[in-house]
């Protein structure tokens, strides 16, 4: 049976999306997780995981000067587009594109590109399954590959080790890391908030995974904080024959799950039953069909 791959995502970040996957992931059992949201991080906060592996992540090459070659002509100064090189003829790493133009423009054979680190990526148990996650380092704008890398290593490991599900924590957005994040998956959940700019970002991301011809589902987290708008991201739904799968209202004891580094299913078992959360995962876990 193929992996079945779910992404939560969001239009943006602050929605709900990382609480959402953190809970899902005692009820998925045994599921592969991976954290795609390499810029910012935070699944392994709640989920308290302990690492086995931990590596760096060449994503990119970037531009190094031989000083011993060099005759500061400033040639390679003038012809770098992005800013990258600076007056004192040294090369700003967070700016280099790694085109190569200065090496090309170099009388002196001065100049090459090398591999540069752009993140590290990590590989961890947690009580529920193994996880990959990654940081990518402040400045760096290769996400989309380390990204892609996360995903990579977590199907592997979920294949290896016969987990039937790979949960991603999925980049906020709808910038090229999270193309990354749902590209080939089996289904998007798509977390949103009963506010306008909630309902934009629903529909930006929902054209994403319309493009990518992937099943979406939807979560409207703190859905009673503004039911007008709640009814409004209703219709949107019914609208574009998108399912909503799960109606979260505000609740304070997610928050204290949150503030004290829990995942908030287990703080708040309870509360995720009456809502629905057990009928929403077994729908997760079932075939995706037109009605998803
Ligand atoms: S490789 Fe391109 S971006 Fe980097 S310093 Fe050279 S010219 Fe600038
Ligand atoms: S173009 Fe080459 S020789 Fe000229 S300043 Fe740059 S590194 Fe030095």
């Amino acid at each position: 049976m193929a992996l079945n791959e779910i992404v939560v995502i969001s239009g943006k970040g602050g929605t709900g999306k990382t609480i959402l996957t953190a809970s899902l992931v005692p009820l998925l059992k045994k599921a592969a997780i991976a954290d795609c949201d390499v810029d910012a991080p935070d699944l392994h906060i709640l989920l308290a995981p302990k690492m086995v592996q931990k590596e760096s992540f060449l994503g990119t090459r970037k531009a190094v000067i031989d000083y011993n070659r060099c005759s500061r002509c400033r040639k390679c100064v003038d012809a770098c587009n992005f800013g990258a090189v600076s007056s004192d003829i040294e090369i700003i790493t967070t700016k280099c594109e790694g085109c190569g133009v200065c090496g090309y423009v170099c009388p002196e054979g001065a100049i090459s590109l090398q591999d540069a680190v752009v993140g590290e990526i990590y590989s961890s148990d947690t009580a529920y399954g193994r996880m990959v996650h990654a940081r990518l380092i402040p400045g760096e704008g290769t996400s989309g590959k380390l990204v892609a890398e996360v995903r990579r290593r977590a199907k592997r490991i979920a294949e290896e080790r016969g987990d039937k599900v790979l949960l991603i924590d999925g980049s906020p957005g709808i910038g090229c890391n999270v193309i990354s994040s749902l590209t080939g998956v089996s289904r998007a959940v798509i977390v949103t908030e009963p506010t306008m700019s909630g309902l934009h970002d629903l529909d930006r991301v929902y054209r994403v995974t319309r493009k990518l011809s992937l099943p979406a589902i939807v979560v409207i987290n703190k859905f009673d904080i503004l039911p007008a708008m709640t009814e409004k991201i209703v219709q949107y739904c019914e609208k574009n024959h998108i399912p909503v799968g799960l109606k979260i209202p505000f609740h304070r004891g997610i928050v204290d799950a949150v503030v004290n580094r829990n995942i908030p299913y287990l703080y708040n078992r309870r509360f995720f039953d009456t809502i629905g959360i057990t009928d929403f995962v077994a729908r997760l876990c079932s075939v995706p069909d037109d009605g998803d």
